[in-house]
């Protein structure tokens, strides 16, 4: 004969020994799921297991890794009677690998795959690769029960018994196969224990929340961390879906459901968001969601988990560079490159809307007298004085950009040359009357202004509009200065 297997649970046992093991496997189950855990409550376990049932050795094989041909199996946990039987830290059996080609043996594990349980008594079984191991062990009977967890087999429980050949009766198996679950309990325990200590560590260092949200009840669980985002939490951080859409930022929302309609066509499994979220004092903070869908077995959404980061901080540097990436920093208004930017798209718009588009380009009279008689510092704030002269003049989508170093250039959308050369006059005229006071002194200060209107029939390119412009600014200086000139048009002061 082989191995019997069989995963009944019927028989008879004699009354005390019955008490016996139930009262062991009790204990070893209030240790486990208490404070010892995992490892010392599984030693308590086998030892408990041991003595009651009176075996040599109680052992604990984990398998590694198990394809068609090979299996790798750790021998984990022992106990034995006496030093003897003791085979824990011998080298066949610490993450050993067995080839399957033995048809004995690949049929065995096929077995414990199944979740089926194994005895046998050795002087019983055919010769064979399996008897010659396990005499070579001074086995005489042995019951092997599989360890499963969240339905895949995970190692074997193991009673191996040296002085008797002994015939496990299926009710003493039953019981000991609750051994089995106690171990995969603590297992999965442990690694729950580890995802905690592993997402805490997380949480520290990015500021994140764990979420889930339930397809079918559309309802959101959040853990504790983002509860200062303006919904009121229920005591178990569980939420409908539409109260997180409604404090969304508007835009965010609408990008989101768009998003949960895409998905739902691609059937992509994953999912990377950044939204801005309402926190309790009104104002939006940035969070990343990033999440995996579970689907059933029809292909149906039924679970979306995962965790919301908050980079608000992230964005907020983000937003700076870009800010300071954008603008001078003396004056804060925009630098030469978006001007540009600006400025081809103002000129695209004109076009596109017939509108006229005017372009003044500033240049300070005498700059380097300034400089030269209060210092460059004194120089620096009469820059600042003048960009806060004229920023009070222009309307909001103007643009008021600083070219070069003591050059400015505005671009107003909507207004034809007429309207400009009033609009530059008025600027010209509110620096003249507007004198920077330096330690007591007056600095008069008084500026040059090129101006050219483009029509949108006139096909001028942006390089076209600054020559011309340039050239204005030109005439404006040589015809006395504090003038605006217009290109293809006489000075004006007016
Ligand atoms: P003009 O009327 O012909 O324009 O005479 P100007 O003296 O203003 O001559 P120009 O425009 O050639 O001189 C510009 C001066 O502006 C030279 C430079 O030292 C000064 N300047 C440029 N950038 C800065 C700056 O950031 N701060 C200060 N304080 N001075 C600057
Ligand atoms: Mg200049
Ligand atoms: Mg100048």
């Amino acid at each position: 004969m082989t191995f019997e297997t069989c995963n009944s649970r019927e028989g008879l046992l004699d009354s005390d020994y019955k008490i016996n093991l139930l009262t062991a496997l009790a204990t070893s189950a209030e240790k486990l799921t208490g404070g010892q855990g995992w490892p010392d409550g599984v030693h308590h376990l086998l030892k408990n297991l041991g003595q009651i049932t009176g075996v040599s050795r109680v052992w604990i094989f984990q398998v590694m890794k198990l394809t068609s041909k090979q299996i790798t199996q750790d021998y984990t946990f022992e106990w034995a009677t006496k030093p003897e039987y003791v085979q824990i830290g011998m080298s066949r059996f610490s993450m050993s690998t067995n080839t399957l080609e033995d048809i004995e043996y690949k049929n065995l594990i096929e077995s414990r795959k199944r979740g089926e349980w194994q005895k046998v008594i050795v002087k019983n079984l055919d010769p064979g690769l399996l008897k010659t191991d396990l005499e070579s062990q001074g086995i005489k009977s042995m019951l092997t029960i599989p360890i499963f967890l969240q339905n895949r087999w995970w190692g074997i429980l193991g009673f191996d018994d040296c002085e008797r050949g002994y015939d496990w009766s299926p009710a003493e198996v039953a019981l000991l196969r609750i051994g089995s679950s106690l171990i995969a309990n603590a297992v999965l325990n442990t690694r729950l224990d580890a995802s905690r200590k592993q997402f805490s560590l997380l949480q520290n260092i990015t500021d994140s929340s764990l979420w889930s949200l339930d397809f079918q009840t559309q309802h959101i669980h959040l853990s504790n961390n983002l509860s200062d985002i303006n919904v009121g939490l229920s005591v178990d951080n569980e939420l409908p879906l539409r109260s997180i859409l409604k404090i969304l930022h508007p835009d965010d929302r609408k990008r989101l459901l768009q998003f949960m309609r895409s998905y739902n066509l691609t059937k992509d499994k994953s999912i990377r968001i950044e939204l801005r979220i309402q926190s309790k004092n009104r104002f939006y903070k940035w969070i990343e969601l990033v999440a995996s869908i579970s689907f059933d077995t029809l292909n149906r959404p039924v679970q979306c988990a995962g965790i919301a980061i908050d980079i608000s901080q992230r964005k907020h540097e983000e937003a700076k560079l870009r800010q300071e990436a954008a603008t001078d920093p003396l004056t804060g208004i925009i630098n030469r490159r978006i001007f540009h930017e600006s400025f081809r798209q103002l000129l695209r718009t004109s076009e596109q809307t017939r509108r006229p588009l005017s372009l003044f380009v500033l240049d300070i009279d005498f700059f380097k007298y300034v400089n030269d008689t209060w210092g460059h510092d004194c120089g620096d704030n009469v820059l600042i004085h003048m960009v806060n002269i004229i920023s009070r003049m222009l309307r909001e989508n103007d643009v008021f950009a600083r070219i070069g170093g003591e050059e400015f250039a505005i671009l107003l959308p909507g207004i034809n040359n007429q309207q400009a050369e009033k609009i530059g006059n008025r600027i010209r005229k509110a620096i003249a009357e507007s004198p920077y006071l330096y330690n007591k002194e007056t600095i008069s200060i008084t500026v040059s202004i090129g101006c050219t209107t483009h029509h949108s029939d006139s096909k001028q390119e942006i390089d076209d509009i600054l020559i011309a412009t340039d050239r204005a600014l030109y005439k404006a200086k040589g015809s006395g200065r504090n003038k605006l000139c217009q290109s293809n048009s006489r000075p004006s002061s007016l």
